[in-house]
């Protein structure tokens, strides 16, 4: 494989940036990674690791002479942070980020943007509940979409960076900022406010029930608990972000539930067999697509 970048900057060593970090390199996509991370205490497991090839708790020296700089923090710290870094980066740069909220990484990216750098948000559309620096594997992103939103961006810098997704197995795909929020809101971000909901409803139990839940916990409940392990402070911001289509997605789904509650407390079997049958073949559609 022909490098892409000859030197990649990631910010942030947490799950998804080790993740692009292991990924880059395996594809033999980049020349020199560097890294840098706001928590000094990641750096002896980055090194033990060996994640990349130079680590600095500075952002500013990090992304110095890098050709790609990928900004893998929480969404509301992605503005303070491009405003550090565009004026150290280097002319004709890319500038990228992987968050999962684009409407506001890029209304607080937007004051501090100078025109030597090539600013190209992006969402990789994959992720475990895992995070930190050991949480990271290179095949984290292999078959999964990675949304590009490119704006200004010129058609072959754009081409690049999708270029550098492929290798790294991942499937680049352009979107309108608005259209990802309203989608990422419906397909990942209610589902976790969901499991959120339904493991604290658990938590106010009373003790003994609250034991038998965890004991006798069924796959279902299960599954909500590993959702609901997520980052809390990636998706505090995830919510505040995203806040108008995750409060429209979420009316839909109160509209929703009333519909099945209604259905359950009458006893209309057909209703609820019917809604069963469709949402299995959305299930089918997924498997089809190679997204399960
Ligand atoms: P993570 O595992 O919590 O890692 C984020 C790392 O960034 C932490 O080590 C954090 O340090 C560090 N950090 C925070 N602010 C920083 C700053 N200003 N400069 C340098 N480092 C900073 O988070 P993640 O799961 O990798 O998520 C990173 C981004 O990817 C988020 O925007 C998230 O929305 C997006 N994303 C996540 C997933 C997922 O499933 N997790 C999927 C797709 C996209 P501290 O711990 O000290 O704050």
């Amino acid at each position: 494989m022909t490098v892409i970048y000859e030197k990649l900057a990631v910010i942030g060593i947490g799950l998804i940036g080790s993740s692009v970090a292991l990924a880059a390199r395996r594809a033999g996509a980049v020349g020199h990674i560097v890294g840098c991370d706001a928590d000094p205490a990641v750096m002896p497991e980055v090194e033990k690791l060996e994640l990349v090839d130079s680590f600095t708790d500075d952002a500013v020296a990090a992304v110095a002479d890098a050709d790609l700089v990928v900004m893998a923090v929480p969404v509301g710290a992605v503005g303070a942070l491009a405003a550090k870094i565009i004026p150290a980066m280097k002319d004709g740069a890319v500038l990228t980020d992987t968050g999962s909220t684009k409407r506001s990484v890029i209304r607080d990216v937007a004051p501090h943007l100078q025109p030597h750098v090539h600013w190209l948000p992006s969402h990789p559309l994959a992720g475990t509940e895992h995070s930190g620096p050991a949480a990271g594997f290179a095949d984290l992103f292999t078959g999964r979409y990675w949304l590009l939103i490119p704006g200004e961006v010129p058609e072959d810098e754009v081409a690049r960076f999708e270029n550098f997704v492929t290798a790294m197995g991942s499937v680049g795909e352009r979107m309108d900022a608005d259209y990802h929020d309203k989608v990422l809101a419906l397909t990942s971000h209610l589902p976790h406010l969901i499991a959120y909901t339904i493991v604290s409803t658990a938590v106010d139990l009373e003790s003994q029930l609250k034991n038998d839940v965890i004991r006798f916990s069924a796959s279902g409940f299960r599954d909500f608990t590993r959702i609901a392990a997520s980052d809390p402070v990636m998706w505090r911001d995830v919510f505040i972000n995203n806040d108008e289509a995750v409060l429209e997605m979420l009316q839909r789904f109160s509209e929703d539930l009333s519909y099945l509650q209604r259905a359950i407390r009458w006893g209309e079997t057909d209703k609820l067999e019917t809604l069963f049958h469709r949402t299995r073949e959305i299930r089918r559609s997924i498997i089809d697509a190679g997204q399960s």
